[in-house]
């Protein structure tokens, strides 16, 4: 078993000890800097011991602080040769607070990210994990239901309210007519936000507020849908609902990413998702549990468990045959009396490593290893920072009130002044009040 050994405490008390004594003593600015350094430079003097199988375990001890095993967004570097997958929504069409609708979050050692589906209530997920939003300008639908992009309003908007400052990038299927297809719905959910944006206009960096729509044709075979900074992704059918729906598969770094939307078992991820590190499959809840549960009748439960979606056995079959290094189950509510049937059924078909997802899973994946963990995340989260200075709008092109309107303002001007004259010395402006 590995455990992660740490830099000892003790080390660290003793080296600041000394370090203040040398501050009390006089000691030079040279000195001080040196110590400083020791402090951080100081090598592991705490041995640890070893187990059984002659692997490193962590020496215990009252004050020093022991690893971690669970993981805290913006708190530690991703290697050059490592990817981190965090899932973001793992659930349903039908919302509730623990699990929102499918959404990843896939990282890159070469510092690009992307976003597979942003299904209802991901925003939030996304957001707890502080990462800069220019950062999270490229997003890929696997279909249009609602459960995997139904958030990509809140992340176009939202996203660009806390800081993308840049065009928000969409990659999505074709359909088998123009109406079907991923242009159309993206169209209309601008003219949708029609209000929204007018709304915003001339007192907000308007950089953000742009959609770039990359249609791409749903029947390709494997074909390539993006290519830029060593990272290739592809596309291929899936079967689900209508025609129109697709897997994708992300090859970087000798990695191989893949994840499947929602389809039903079929030849094409069987051949397409081979060699993967990390698959994702949709894999639905048992279908006794459909039916007592989600108050399907028998007869829509086994169409929708097993017909339109992949059923947990079929996940099995699936994974048994593709082998790879981790298999990744999402699309159930995951609850204490439902994960066992899941986990059973999919154990009578396919014994090899295996992540039944919930929200804030998070998997780190090198060549050696692929470590799957927790996200703790802090709920009261802020925009991150910005990467680059915010621009200023041509106030000129703000859209006014109609007269009527205006004419109902209440005179609160007298109140409103002193923050004005606060603001405008602290930071030497001449802003006047509206
Ligand atoms: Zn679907
Ligand atoms: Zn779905």
């Amino acid at each position: 078993m590995k455990r992660i050994k740490q830099a000892g405490p003790p080390v660290l008390v003793v080296a600041l000890i000394a370090g203040c004594i040398g501050y009390i003593l006089g000691c030079t600015q040279g000195e001080r800097e040196r110590e400083t350094q020791a402090l951080v430079e100081q090598p592991e003097q705490v041995s640890d011991q070893a187990d059984q199988d002659g692997d490193a375990v962590e020496q215990l001890s009252p004050v020093r602080a022991r690893s971690r095993d669970f993981y805290t967004p913006n708190s530690e570097d991703l290697g050059p040769d490592e990817m981190r997958l965090i899932a973001c929504g793992t659930g349903m069409p039908t919302a509730r607070p623990s699990q929102a609708a499918s959404c990843w979050l896939l990282e890159l050692g070469n510092g690009d990210k992307f976003i597979f589906d942003v299904g209802t209530g991901s925003g939030e997920r996304i957001a707890a994990m502080q990462i800069p939003y220019n950062y999270l300008d490229k997003v890929f639908l696997s279909h249009l239901h609602t459960d995997h992009f139904g958030d990509l309003d809140a992340l176009f908007v939202g996203g660009a309210l806390a800081g993308r400052q840049k065009p928000l990038r969409v990659w999505g299927p074709s359909g088998d007519t123009p109406e079907r297809g991923t242009q159309y719905a993206l169209d209309h959910l601008l003219k949708a936000l029609t209000w929204d944006l007018d709304g915003r206009r001339g007192i907000t960096d308007p950089r953000g507020y742009h959609l770039e729509v990359h249609e791409f044709d749903y029947k390709a075979m494997n074909q390539i849908i993006y290519q830029e900074n060593g990272v290739t992704i592809r596309s291929w059918p899936a079967i689900h609902a209508l025609d129109g729906p697709v897997s994708f598969s992300v090859e970087w770094n000798g990695f191989k990413f893949v994840f499947g939307g929602d389809t039903f078992p079929n030849k094409w991820f069987d051949e397409y998702a081979r060699d993967a590190d990390l698959a994702i499959h949709e894999c639905f809840i048992a279908v006794p549990d459909l039916i007592t549960k989600f108050q399907f009748t028998p007869q829509t439960a086994l169409a929708v468990g097993t017909q339109i979606h992949t059923a947990p056995e079929a996940f099995g079959k699936v994974m048994s045959r593709i082998e790879p290094r981790m298999a990744v189950a999402y699309h159930f509510f995951k609850d204490f009396d439902t994960t066992a049937a899941i986990h059973d059924r999919i154990r009578t078909t396919y014994d090899g490593p295996l992540s039944l997802a919930e929200d804030y899973m998070v998997w780190n994946i090198t060549k050696d290893d692929i470590r799957v963990r927790m996200a703790i995340v802090d709920e009261d989260v802020w925009p991150p920072p910005a990467t680059e200075q915010p621009q200023l709008p041509d106030a000129s092109t703000r859209i006014p009130y109609s007269d009527e309107i205006a004419g109902g303002k209440l005179d609160v001007a007298d109140v409103i002044q002193p923050t004005y004259d606060a603001i405008n010395e602290e930071y030497g402006l001449h802003e006047t009040q509206d």
